[in-house]
Formats: structure tokens, C-alpha cells, sequence
């Protein structure tokens, strides 16, 4: 049974620096980028929609859907770097415009009137904010709505749709 016709995204765009820019091959977000098995179902499961973003130095993809809302969305770095401090001025200035045009898209997709924002790096050291669609039902708030169990979760078809709606609202922007 195939779920959707739809290959991940398996295009690389240009690359950047100097070989083998900057990824590391014990990092699952490095590893994913350069379409390489992770070994984790959830990071080696198809994107739903493929990237919704593809900066020069940052990319966006859906969350996992066992563990997000459609429209949950994930800012990465392309390079292996972990926090705001190690980014050079001008990755700095490509996440701002990025986050920008990105918040108010999700916004718009998703119809909901808060953002939030979620970066712990625990299980990878590697630079990658969540951006959480506040749904407004329920009385969840701030982070038990974040940590509610069991966790919000997406079809594959819904977030497909979802991930498509916010790159034409970040295009349009
Ligand atoms: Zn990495």
C-alpha cells in the first residue's frame, strides 16, 4: 500500500562552504539533510510535502507527525551549529527574515493567533526551532500545551496539505 505518490524531497540545492560543510555524520539532523538513514523511524519517515523553506542557510520541514499538529513546523540550520552565538551575522539575518515571513504564514494556514516557539536541542546538537500552531481550543496553555499527552498528532495527507499552504503564504509574502 503506498500512502502517497509524493517522493520526499530528495533535490539539493547548492552547496555551501567548504566540503563537507560543516555536517557531522553522528548528527541525525545533519544526517537527514544529506538524505542519509538516521536509524530513528520518526527523522527517517517521509516529509510530508517536502520542505516548506529552502534558505541559503536554513531549511523548514513539518514536524514528525506521531508528534505534532499539521502545521508544526521545524526551523533547521544547514549547518551543524547549535545555538544564535555560533551563527555568523549573516545566517543570523537570513533566520530573522526567514522567521519573519514564516510566523505570519503559519498564522494564515493554520488560523491561529499564536505561535509558539520551541528549541532544546537535547536529542540533537543541532540548531532547529519548532513552531508550534496555538490551537485555539482547549484549555491547554503555554508549555502543558506543549507537553500534553498523548501528543497532538497529523495525517500524513493533513500535514501534506498544511506544509504546501504555508510555503504559498511564505512565497507570497
Ligand atoms: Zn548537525
Amino acid at each position: 500500500m503506498s500512502k502517497s505518490a509524493e517522493k520526499p524531497s530528495s533535490e539539493r540545492p547548492a552547496e555551501i562552504g567548504p566540503p563537507p560543510y560543516y555536517h557531522r555524520s553522528d548528527c541525525n539532523i545533519c544526517r537527514k539533510q544529506d538524505s542519509l538513514k538516521t536509524g530513528s523511524e520518526l527523522l527517517d519517515a517521509p516529509m510530508p510535502g517536502g520542505y516548506v523553506v529552502e534558505g541559503e542557510y536554513f531549511l523548514v520541514e513539518h514536524a514528525p507527525l506521531q508528534s505534532s499538529g499539521a502545521g508544526t513546523v521545524i526551523v533547521e540550520a544547514r549547518r551543524h551549529l547549535l545555538d544564535f552565538g555560533e551563527m555568523t551575522p549573516t545566517e543570523s539575518a537570513e533566520l530573522g527574515s526567514v522567521l519573519h515571513r514564516l510566523v505570519p504564514a503559519v498564522k494564515a494556514a493554520t488560523g491561529v493567533q499564536r505561535v509558539y516557539f520551541l528549541a532544546l536541542m537535547e536529542r540533537a546538537p543541532h540548531f532547529h526551532l519548532w513552531l508550534v500552531p496555538k490551537e485555539n481550543e482547549g484549555e491547554l496553555r503555554g508549555v502543558d500545551y506543549l507537553a500534553q499527552q498523548p501528543p497532538l498528532t497529523a495525517s500524513y495527507s493533513a500535514a501534506e496539505a498544511m506544509s504546501r499552504k504555508i510555503r504559498k503564504q511564505f512565497e507570497q509574502s
